[in-house]
């Protein structure tokens, strides 16, 4: 027997399906958006939509923007020479909080997990090795101390220095497996400002 309707229940399972929401989260929230003012639950499902919509991938270092090229792409202040790789856009915005970094990105979406079936075609790496046909002079590998960061960072270090490009690894300050964005900014300064060739 269904202890709740249909539609609470299609609720429930659309927001268990999400990252880091268990079915006792779903719950909670299911029954809280109901109780929400209707205009309120609007610009939720608004605000969802739109996102959905407009956000897209920058057309050089490939995170996600509302506009053709990001903000830091955008910047012709910034080294263009220098490229960061980092596996997603929140790594990115953790190292932009530092306000430190002078180079540009580049946002994997994703690492190399043998385990999960996750390849090298299934990840932005055919655009980064696009990107060092320009001028550039040094990538830093800045993906996770993760295995799947670790694998990541040798694939690409192994794919890139035929090409002569530098190619360096962010110091390991950062814990074992510590996701980047959850890491303060002097650990993340420290950690780049001793990276070592690769
Ligand atoms: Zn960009």
């Amino acid at each position: 027997m269904d202890l709740y309707s249909g539609h609470i229940n299609k609720l429930i399972e659309e927001l268990a399906a999400l990252p880091g929401i268990g079915n006792k989260s779903a719950q909670r929230l299911a029954f809280h958006l109901i109780n929400m003012p209707q205009d309120k639950v609007n610009r939720l499902a608004g605000a969802i939509l739109e996102a959905k919509e407009n956000v897209r991938y920058c057309k050089e270092c490939y995170t996600l923007t509302d506009q053709e090229v990001c903000p830091v792409c955008a910047n012709r202040n910034r080294n263009h020479g220098m490229i960061m790789v980092v596996e997603n856009t929140r790594d990115l915005a953790a190292y932009e909080k530092t306000g430190k970094y002078e180079g540009v990105y580049h946002v994997l979406h994703g690492a190399i997990s043998p385990m999960l079936g996750i390849g090298p075609g299934d990840i932005k790496l055919k655009e980064l090795i696009e990107r060092l046909r320009g001028d550039v002079e040094e990538v830093i590998i800045a993906t996770n101390s993760s295995l799947e960061g670790e694998t990541t960072a040798m694939y690409i270090s192994k794919l890139i220095k035929p090409i002569g490009v530098k190619v360096t690894r962010i110091a390991s300050g950062v814990p074992v497996g510590g996701d980047l964005e959850y890491i303060d900014e002097v650990t993340l300064l420290r950690a780049l400002e001793g990276r070592t060739p690769m």
